[in-house]
C-alpha cells in the first residue's frame, strides 16, 4: 500500500511529497513541528501536542496554516490513509513560501506539511528490555530550545556522535556540569530514595508532552517528581536514569558514557513507568 503525505491541502503519493525550494522552513529553518505517538489505533496526548504547536507558532508570530479542528481531522485523514495503528504522526509547520530575505515575508501562507509512519511497537519493547546507553555533549544549541523548531543540527551532531560512540542518544550538558535534556528526549534520573528528578521546564530544555504525562503517572504509581537540576555525577552514581519523549515512552538508559548505572541492567521505577504510561496519558480514536 502507497504511504500518503498530506502537503499544503492536498494529499499525495509520499514519494512525490514535496514542498518549494523557496520554502522558509528549508532556507531557515524557519518552522515548527509536533511528533505524536499512535498506539493501537489511538494518538496518544494529542490535546498537549497540539497546545505545544500552538505555543510554538505564536512565539515565532507564524499564523495557523489550517484551523486548529481542521488540522486535527488532517492528522486523523493522514493515519487512516496510512493504516497507521502503531507508529507515529508529523506535523511540520513553516512560515510558508517567499523570496528569500532574512526578514518576515509580507504574504506568506504558513506551509503545512503531515506525514504517518508504522513503527513496530515490539522494537520498543525489546530495547526497554536492555535499556540505551547515553552519551554526555556540551550544549551547542541556541537560548530558545523552548520552541520546538525544525532548526535541529546541534541535535542531528550530538546523536551522530551518540551513535559513533555506540550509544543511542546525547544529552546536552550546561556549562555548570547539569544534564539539560537529551537530543530527541528529556532525561531523568532516581534517586537512593527513589524519587525520579528532572530538571525544571523553561530552563533551557523543551517542556516535552510525555514529561509532562510522566508527572501524572508518577503521582498514580504514589511516586515523588522532584524538578531540580542534577549534574552528571549525580547521574552516573544514580539508582536508574531514562529518557522520555512521544516516540520512545519511558526508556531506561543503562549507562552514561560508558559508565553502568547502577547494575547496568533497566531498572525497576523506569520499568514500571513505561508500564503504566497509557492507563495515564490521553488517548484519542485515529
Ligand atoms: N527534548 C527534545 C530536544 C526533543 O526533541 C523531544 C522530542 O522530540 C523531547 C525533549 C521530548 O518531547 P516529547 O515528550 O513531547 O516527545
Amino acid at each position: 500500500m502507497p504511504r500518503i503525505a498530506y502537503v499544503n491541502g492536498r494529499y499525495v503519493a509520499h514519494r512525490e511529497a514535496s514542498v518549494h525550494v523557496e520554502d522558509r522552513g528549508y532556507q531557515f529553518a524557519d518552522g515548527v513541528y509536533e511528533v505524536c505517538e499512535v498506539a493501537r489505533g489511538h494518538i496518544i496526548d494529542m490535546t498537549g501536542h497540539l497546545n505545544r504547536l500552538e505555543r510554538s507558532l505564536r512565539e515565532l508570530s507564524i499564523g495557523w496554516p489550517v484551523r486548529r479542528a481542521a488540522l486535527e481531522v488532517v492528522i486523523g485523514e493522514v493515519i487512516r490513509r496510512n493504516r497507521v495503528s502503531d507508529g507515529l504522526v508529523y506535523v511540520q509547520v513553516t512560515r510558508g513560501v517567499a523570496n528569500r530575505d532574512f526578514v518576515f515575508p509580507a504574504n506568506a501562507r504558513p506551509s503545512l506539511v503531515v506525514i504517518a509512519k508504522k513503527a513496530d511497537p515490539a522494537i520498543n519493547a525489546k530495547r526497554a528490555e536492555t535499556g540505551i546507553k547515553v552519551i554526555t555533549v556540551p550544549e551547542t544549541r541556541w537560548d530558545r530550545v523552548d520552541i520546538k523548531t525544525v532548526g535541529l543540527l546541534p541535535n542531528v551532531l550530538a546523536k551522530q556522535r551518540a551513535k559513533e560512540a555506540g550509544a543511542q542518544e546525547a544529552w546536552f550538558v550546561d556549562v555548570d556540569g547539569n544534564v539539560k535534556e537529551g537530543g530527541s528526549s528529556n532525561a531523568w534520573i532516581v534517586t537512593a530514595d527513589g524519587k525520579l528528578v528532572t530538571r525544571p521546564a523553561d530552563e533551557g530544555i523543551l517542556r516535552g508532552i510525555t514529561r509532562t504525562t510522566l508527572f501524572a503517572v508518577a503521582k498514580s504509581l504514589g511516586l515523588v517528581v522532584e524538578e531540580r537540576y542534577f549534574s552528571v555525577e549525580e547521574a552516573k552514581a544514580a539508582r536508574e536514569a531514562f529518557i522520555t519523549s512521544a516516540t520512545t515512552v519511558v526508556m531506561p538508559v543503562v549507562a552514561i558514557d560508558g559508565q553502568p548505572i547502577a547494575n547496568g541492567h533497566p531498572g525497576s521505577v523506569a520499568l514500571s513507568l513505561r508500564e503504566a504510561f497509557f492507563d495515564v496519558a490521553e488517548k484519542r480514536p485515529a
